[in-house]
């Protein structure tokens, strides 16, 4: 095996987590090493941004490595060649895996909440799941810095469990978003600007965005956030981050006084075992990658794997709970044609708005919205034979489609699942990889709470289409169909696997996420999450990364590490 040079850090991972911890730990003067399974990505320079939707090959359709379409940013996707996973019998679970420098946050949707302070305590409020052992106010400050550093839109609304941020101006609501608010005051639900990562003024020497709306193909402006140039180019520039690309990490490895020493990796170029020697080491590949990393750490001393004598690592996995309603509004037909593309993503959203007391489902979701036009890309109003009188062949098909283009409105519900003893992975004892390394088999279950409140989803998403006079597309979903709640994982917010907590037998990592036995591990992505929340969870894997890294620097001064 060959063996590298030694580091202060070894992180593992160059997405939200592992971006964070390169960026802070370089700051702070450590000589860090990023071992990164995918490969280079610039987006300033390997974007399509700039391209016209009829410039895809394949007329748009995805490919393997780019389910999305050929234009998305994101490499990787449902299935990766060689890197398998299992699912056990009966059960059903998606994952999403980006392979490439910055992760995931090359196309991610932007949306940037910070946790609540209910959100840390929920269980003292309803007796589920558990509280995380930090506060609100112990992140707080980290999420003012990745305001500062990141950049988030947003309005300061004053709303208890919706914390305000250091926010730049909002842009305004476009057309349809107009409607839609107007149709959310009607019934009483809290409609507000969104709150995105997409710079609408200039700061840290980046450009404001010029409303291209094609935020998921890559920022060549650098307007938008990604790890790969908000966190790991900046880290570069500083001349102490080695970053190692096609390294795919197969363990932490341990030296006999009880610490790691390293990690071993699988060098993809040439199937080469190498290793590289790291004062302290932080898991940053995302939940699940890092859930198998600990689990496949083992060694006399930690023979089920690092963190693992609780045999927690890989449970209290969870994911965000989803459904999506869309529908035709007359009212939005025939307009104008006009230029509102605004920012690749929603202009408004509806925050969770009501209280449990008065509910069958514990807990709450938050509100997505689509709709209106932008520039038309391969596939537009593919369906048009659901409107009324549309489709047909020549010009009535292209009068239809200027008629209708435009002409509906969607929502989608990201919500909050308790944790349940049978949401988790583990190692598969029969499946690995092309280069051997023991793969994960994921074991899902949404309970009551979670269709209840998909049930409220549909119900709340059909009135709002109601009230802005339109005609839903698709009839609600029945029980039996689980009321049209997601698969587990295809909302691509898996938290958990190394829950944070101050009891070894119960949780994986400390408060500073620093992994319980073994003092030089450190976890910096969201498998520390106690719980979700009704909010999206990069902002907080940042901000808790950023804690993380700043404890890590100060301990490593301190030669505590
Ligand atoms: C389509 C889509 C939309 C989304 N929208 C939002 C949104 O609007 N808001 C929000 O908050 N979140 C959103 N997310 C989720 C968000 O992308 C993730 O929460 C975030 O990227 C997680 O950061 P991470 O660092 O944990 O993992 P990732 O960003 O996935 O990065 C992990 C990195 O580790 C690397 N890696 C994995 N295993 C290994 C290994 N063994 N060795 C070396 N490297 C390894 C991977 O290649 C990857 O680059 C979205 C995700 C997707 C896919
Ligand atoms: S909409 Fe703005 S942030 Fe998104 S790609 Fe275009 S310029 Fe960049």
């Amino acid at each position: 095996m060959q063996r590298d040079e030694t580091y202060d850090v070894c992180i593992v991972g160059s997405g939200a987590g592992g971006g964070m911890a390169a960026y802070a730990l370089t700051r702070a003067g450590a000589r860090v090493i990023v071992l990164e399974a995918g490969g280079p990505w610039d987006n300033t320079k390997d974007s399509a941004m700039l391209k016209w939707p009829y410039e895809t090959p394949r007329r748009g359709a995805g490919t393997h490595q780019r389910p999305f379409g050929e234009f998305d940013a994101c490499i990787g996707g449902w299935n990766i060649d060689g890197e398998p996973y299992t699912v056990a019998p009966g059960n059903k679970f998606s994952w999403w895996r980006a392979r490439m420098v910055g992760g995931r946050t090359n196309h991610w949707g932007r949306i940037s909440l910070r946790f609540g302070p209910y959100d840390f305590q929920h269980k003292s409020m309803d007796g589920l799941g558990d509280d995380w052992p930090i506060t609100y106010d112990d992140v707080a400050p980290y999420y003012d810095q990745v305001d500062r550093l990141v950049g988030v839109f947003g309005s300061r609304e004053g709303l208890p469990n919706e914390p305000d941020g250091l926010f730049l101006p909002p842009p305004k609501p476009r057309c349809y978003e107009l409607m839609v608010k107007d149709a959310a005051d009607r019934l009483h639900v809290t409609c507000i600007p969104s709150r995105l990562s997409i710079l609408t003024q200039s700061i840290n020497g980046r450009a404001p965005c010029h409303y291209c709306g094609q935020c998921s193909r890559g920022c060549m402006v650098n307007a938008n956030f990604s790890s790969t140039n908000v966190l790991i180019a900046p880290a570069l520039k500083t001349g102490k981050l080695r970053l190692v690309t096609h390294a795919m990490a197969r363990e932490v490895t341990m030296g006999k006084d009880g610490r790691a020493n390293g990690v071993s990796y699988v060098d993809k170029n040439t199937g080469t075992e190498r290793h590289v020697s790291a004062k302290v080491v932080v898991l940053a590949a995302s939940a699940c990658e890092t859930s198998r990393l600990l689990l496949n750490s083992r060694s006399s001393l930690f023979p089920s794997g690092l963190g693992n004598e609780g045999g927690k690592v890989g449970k209290y996995l969870t994911d965000t709970t989803g459904t999506d309603v869309s529908g035709y509004i007359p009212k939005m037909e025939d307009h104008v044609p006009h230029n509102h593309d605004g920012v690749g993503g929603m202009h408004v959203y509806m925050p969770w708005w009501l209280d449990n007391k008065t509910l069958d489902f514990p807990r709450g979701y938050h509100i997505e919205v689509w709709g209106g036009t932008s520039i038309p890309t391969n596939g537009l109003l593919s369906g048009i034979e659901s409107y009324p009188g549309g489709g047909g062949y020549g010009k009535q098909l292209k009068a239809d489609y200027r008629k209708y283009y435009g002409a509906y409105v969607g929502f989608s519900g990201r919500g909050e699942m308790i944790p349940n003893e049978d949401s988790y992975c583990e190692l598969d004892p029969g499946t690995v990889d092309q280069w051997g390394i023991p793969v994960l088999r994921f074991h899902w279950k949404w309970t009551d709470h979670e269709y209840l409140q998909c049930k409220h989803m549909q119900e709340t998403f059909r009135s709002l289409v109601d009230e802005m006079g339109g005609t839903v597309f698709d009839p609600m979903p029945t029980k039996e169909q689980g009321y049209g709640l997601s698969t587990g994982g295809s909302i691509i917010h898996e938290l958990g696997g190394a829950r944070m907590g101050e009891d070894p037998g119960t949780s994986v990592v400390d408060p500073h996420c620093q992994v319980h036995g073994v003092k030089n591990v450190f976890v910096a992505d969201g498998a520390p999450f106690v719980s979700q929340a009704d909010k999206n969870p990069t902002w907080t894997i940042l901000a808790l990364s950023l804690r993380t890294s700043e404890y890590v620097a100060d301990q490593m001064k301190k030669g505590a590490l």
